[in-house]
């Protein structure tokens, strides 16, 4: 199954990747954390990542690219995998749409004001478990840290790379009708049990 799973900086793409990888055993792919990981490894790309990334800008498209390309060469994308983060751009929906069949994109569409406050407010532990100083806060024992670019300035300018990227992408999958908009603010099984309604009638 290859899927991609869209919404807005804070739509909550990464939590609901982790229960749909661990429901259909496909690998959960975001670029976002791939970038991270150069970041923190130290190496030539995460050099180049970082100034984008603090600045909340899109990466190069052609960089992004060839990561995906190399990504996909895995062993574990034989069964399918799972997008977060990617495609940014109609450029990479384009080059995507040459190399793999997509079978559904699952939008999750969310109110800005609740996106500002899950990203504003968003705290993680180093093994990546997400709390929410409004919504979900830390326990006090609990050693927690904050994305670089999840300050307001940064928030603020990539929410709108966001939309100013998405329609284009969403009429270019609309156009093979795999395009699909959820509400993203609901409860996190009652966003999953829609996913899966979802997937089940592909
Ligand atoms: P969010 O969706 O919360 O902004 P991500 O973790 O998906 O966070 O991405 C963080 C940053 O990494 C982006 O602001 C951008 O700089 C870079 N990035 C991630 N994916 C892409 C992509 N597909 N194309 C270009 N830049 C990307």
């Amino acid at each position: 199954m290859n899927l991609i799973l869209m919404g807005a900086p804070g739509a909550g793409k990464g939590t609901h990747a982790k229960d749909i990888v661990a429901r259909f055993d496909i690998p959960h792919i975001s670029t976002g954390d791939i970038l991270r990981e150069e970041v923190a490894k130290g190496t030539e790309l995460g050099t180049t990542a970082k100034s984008y990334m603090e600045a909340g800008k899109l990466l190069p498209d052609d960089i992004i690219i060839e990561i995906i390309k190399k990504r996909l060469q895995e062993d574990d994308c034989r069964n399918g995998f799972l997008f977060d983060g990617f495609p940014r751009t109609i450029v990479q929906a384009e080059m995507l749409d040459k190399i793999a069949d997509i079978e559904a994109v699952i939008y999750l569409k969310c109110d800005d004001d609740i996106l500002l406050k899950r990203l504003t407010g968003r705290r993680m532990t180093e093994d990546g478990k997400i709390y929410n100083i409004y919504f979900d806060p830390p326990p006090e024992n609990v050693k927690v840290y904050q994305r670089d670019d999840d300050n307001e300035e940064t928030i603020r300018e990539r929410l709108k790379i966001f939309y100013d990227t998405f329609s284009p992408i969403m009429d270019f999958y609309e156009g093979k009708g795999a395009f699909y908009e959820i509400k993203g603010d609901d409860a996190r099984e009652k966003v999953f049990d829609t996913i899966l309604t979802i997937l089940n009638i592909m």
